[in-house]
């Protein structure tokens, strides 16, 4: 059976139309799904009986068979651990800001990439996702917001969740498509942020593609033989090739670029790196995002005191770079950043079942 987040609106409504069914259905089944965030068809009430039995013969629409809810102390955190047909689990976070809420989505069940300080790198890769279950993360999200009758639906993406997008290239590109689409999520893509550990020959391939994003670059170290130790994707894309190959996208457009610093007690806290970081920070014209490590038995290393966290923070500030320090959300679910594929999730990975 086709996954219906799989094709694009325009596609979906000429396969629809094959099937017999009308076009101004076709319009209320989207309507259904992108704007009023229904994950069953028989939830589709303007629709015909009939019609919502052959949906379901020809299409899936939801791509997860469970769902669990975990909703953070502090009320701005909720992430969802979704089970994939073939009982892989993935996890994605709804984050609330000021006035809006954001997606923090995961792009493939595990990551191959194996940075030392991350617990989703730590637990192992099992498989990329398809776009339809990288865009059901963002159905799952809105869904949730409808139940809990907020009025308010997913804005803003962050790519941040499990995995490396840029190692799963053409589903992360189909799944562009279907969040930009203007029947599908139509969220621009100004309001979409890929982070990656720094891949030259997929950030070039961004540039022959055309495709403009805001990236966020996940630096470890600038020093090649420090960030070696703790990132192994320096072996074959140095860091400063990736440096290059990220200002000649930067030239092509003006979106963001982000420096994401996970900041690593005894590691990478010198004077000196962070000297380095800002030296890169303007050469890329970028801004610089501290993150202190979230700690977990399983990570082997400890994050730095609040104190030099804020010494380094106006260290920065000082030479005019633009700084901010990532806020951690929803502590008590396990929710931050290098987190996910925590406890019951890992165990059911390793098991191979649900
Ligand atoms: N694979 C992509 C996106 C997912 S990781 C990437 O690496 O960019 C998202 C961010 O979390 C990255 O910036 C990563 O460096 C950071 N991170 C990973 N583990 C962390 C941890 N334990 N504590 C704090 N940040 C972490
Ligand atoms: Fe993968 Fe990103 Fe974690 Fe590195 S930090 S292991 S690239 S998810």
């Amino acid at each position: 059976m086709n996954e219906l987040l799989g094709i694009l609106p325009v596609k979906l409504k000429e396969s629809m139309k094959d099937n017999g069914i009308k076009a101004f259905v076709a319009d209320q089944i989207l309507d259904w799904v992108f704007k009023k965030s229904v994950v069953n068809f028989s939830d589709m009430q303007n629709v015909s009986k009939e019609n919502r039995e052959k949906l379901s013969t020809l299409y899936n629409l939801f791509p997860f068979k469970n769902v669990e809810v975990l909703e953070s102390s502090d009320g701005l955190a909720v992430k969802g651990i979704l089970t994939l047909e073939d009982g892989a689990k993935i996890e994605s976070v709804i984050l609330k800001e000021r006035d809006y809420y954001n997606l923090c989505i995961s792009t493939q069940c595990g990551c191959p990439v194996d940075c030392k300080f991350c617990l989703t790198g730590i637990t192992g890769f099992k498989r990329n996702l398809k776009a339809a279950e990288i865009v059901g993360q963002i159905l799952w999200a809105n869904n949730y917001l409808a139940s809990k009758k907020i009025d308010h639906r997913i804005s803003h993406l962050v790519f941040m969740g499990m995995g490396e997008p840029l190692l799963n290239y053409d589903e992360l590109i189909k799944s562009l498509a279907m969040i930009h689409d203007e029947q599908g999520f139509f969220i621009s893509t100004r309001k979409v942020t890929v982070s990656t550990s720094g891949f030259i020959k997929t950030i070039r391939q961004l540039i022959e593609d055309d495709v403009k994003l805001n990236l966020a670059f996940s630096v470890g170290c600038v020093n090649r033989d420090k960030r070696i130790e703790i990132m192994p994707v320096e072996e074959l894309n140095p860091i400063m090739d990736v440096a290059k190959v990220l200002k000649e996208y930067q030239a092509l457009h003006n979106r963001k670029l982000t420096l994401e610093y996970t900041m690593l007690a005894g590691v990478n806290d010198t004077d000196q790196d962070i000297q380095d970081l800002i030296g890169l920070a303007k050469y890329l014209k970028a801004k610089i995002n501290l993150i202190n490590l979230n700690p977990h038995n399983k990570i082997p290393f400890k994050e730095i005191s609040n104190s030099k966290l804020h010494r380094l923070k106006t260290m920065i500030q000082n030479q005019h770079v633009p700084v901010t320090i990532r806020f951690r959300k929803g502590r008590d679910i396990s929710a931050a950043c290098g987190q996910l594929g925590e406890s019951r999730m890992e165990e059911a990975n390793e098991n191979g079942n649900d």
